[in-house]
């Protein structure tokens, strides 16, 4: 970092103090992790001067030998971690990825099913407020307003209804699975291409923690930063049948030049993602997302769905009085960091929302286990109890402190 420190302090102090921060705090957005040290070398290497507009073997400019060596690695991975026939690695991010789908496959104004932004679907279906919205025309299914699950009968009746050429499974703020199968009979029944947006679950499926949509949907898109643990990017993973519409909507559809140093970094990711630790990682993921729900639960605090079965757990805070922000700006000065996020049939703006939505994924990859997220839940319940308790905040804190000490985040110096 002296080179950084000599040229630019100020971007250097920021640095330094995010660091610290990360050290420092129990990080429970369910879409963060920590990227190991060594994908932080691939993204932070000389790869980010090249050039390679295209892909392996057919680039349109010269000098992409190594490069090359890089992107084939990443894909090769790819298919290999998750068993599909085809890996487009470019994509700058899960947006990107989803995009690029829409882009290489229908044409504006085509009709396309995804879930309802308030029952957890992502911006990047459908949302009027995203280019998703604006180009094609949306249909969204919703989940059952007593169990929160998702209406697989309103997804066949609409589809039945709009003969949508895209349906999009997979969501942002949804903590029970997904049944890709019935999602796929819906889709064949009507014609429909199935797209699995995994985005969150990626890490757990690629560890067997979480079923897979491989051999149901025809397309799967991702983040590569969430629980995979990669750095900041996306993936389309898809059917030999769909590789040249899906690379064409990736490059030159709806991007230029790659990120050589972002794709080495997927590269390590995909690497590190194949092994047992990872494996066994995933699980415990989950594991420590239901103790973390049991342990809320038994506090009296009731979850969306009644519990999790993957890495996050949703909880409606209308009830303590307060709304999203404020719950999630309460446990902020707890030292606990969580978003607040819509749920099922909101009455809230989504700007302050009904809920908050956290996860374990961070947390377990500092190794923290069952243990801990009984200690973390009732530390929790009690601010969530006393939202404007500033002892009781005060506290916890120093619980939180202690407890990030004894569990140092990985890939984060700690320089404090
Ligand atoms: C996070 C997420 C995305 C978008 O990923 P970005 O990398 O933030 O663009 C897309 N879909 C779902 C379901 C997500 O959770």
């Amino acid at each position: 970092m002296s080179a950084l420190s000599d040229v630019d302090p100020e971007v250097f102090a920021a640095v330094k103090h995010e660091e610290h921060r990360q050290q420092t705090v129990l990080e429970m957005i369910p879409s963060e992790n920590y990227a190991s040290a060594a994908v932080l070398e691939a993204v932070g290497s000389v790869l980010t001067n090249k050039y390679a507009e295209g892909y392996p073997g057919a680039r349109y400019y010269n000098g992409n030998e190594f490069v090359d060596d890089v992107e084939d690695l990443a894909r090769d991975r790819a298919k290999a971690l998750f068993g599909v026939d085809h890996a487009n690695v470019q994509p700058h991010s899960g947006t990107q990825a989803n995009m690029a789908v829409y882009l290489g496959l229908i044409n504006p104004g085509d009709t396309v099913m995804g879930l309802k932004l308030d029952a957890g679907g992502h911006l990047t279906h459908g949302s009027p407020v995203s280019a998703s919205g604006k180009l094609y025309h949306f249909v969204s299914y919703g989940v059952d307003r007593e169990s929160h699950l998702v209406d697989y009968d309103e997804m066949l009746s609409l589809a039945k209804e709009h003969r949508p050429k895209i349906i999009v499974v997979g969501a942002t703020a949804y903590p029970r699975l997904w049944d890709f199968k019935r999602a796929r009979e819906i889709a064949d029944e009507v014609g429909a291409i199935l797209m699995a947006d995994m985005a969150h679950i990626a890490g757990l499926v690629a560890g067997g923690a979480h079923p897979s949509p491989v051999g149901l949907a025809q397309i799967m898109t991702t983040s590569t930063h969430k629980t995979l643990r990669g750095p900041r990017g996306g993936m389309v993973l898809c059917d030999e049948p769909y590789r040249r519409q899906i690379d064409s909507g990736v490059f030159p559809g709806s991007q230029g030049g790659p990120m050589m140093h972002v794709i080495a970094g997927k590269a390590v990711m995909l690497k590190e993602a194949a092994t047992d630790a990872f494996k066994a990682h995933a699980h415990q993921v989950v594991a420590n997302a239901q103790a973390l729900a049991k342990t809320l639960l038994d506090a009296g605090i009731p979850l969306i769905s009644g519990g999790t079965d993957n890495h996050l757990v949703l909880i409606d805070v209308r009830p303590m009085g307060i709304n999203g922000r404020q719950a999630a700006d309460a446990l902020e000065a707890a030292g606990v960091v969580v978003n607040s996020n819509p749920i099922p049939f909101d009455t809230l703006p989504p700007r302050q929302g009904g809920g908050i939505r956290f996860g374990t994924p961070a947390i377990t990859s500092r190794g923290m286990t069952e243990p801990e997220m009984q200690r973390i839940g009732e530390l929790m319940a009690r601010v969530l109890n006393a939202p404007n308790d500033e002892g009781v905040r005060a506290a916890a804190k120093r619980e939180v402190e202690e407890l990030c000490a004894k569990h140092p985040a990985p890939g984060v110096p700690a320089n404090a």
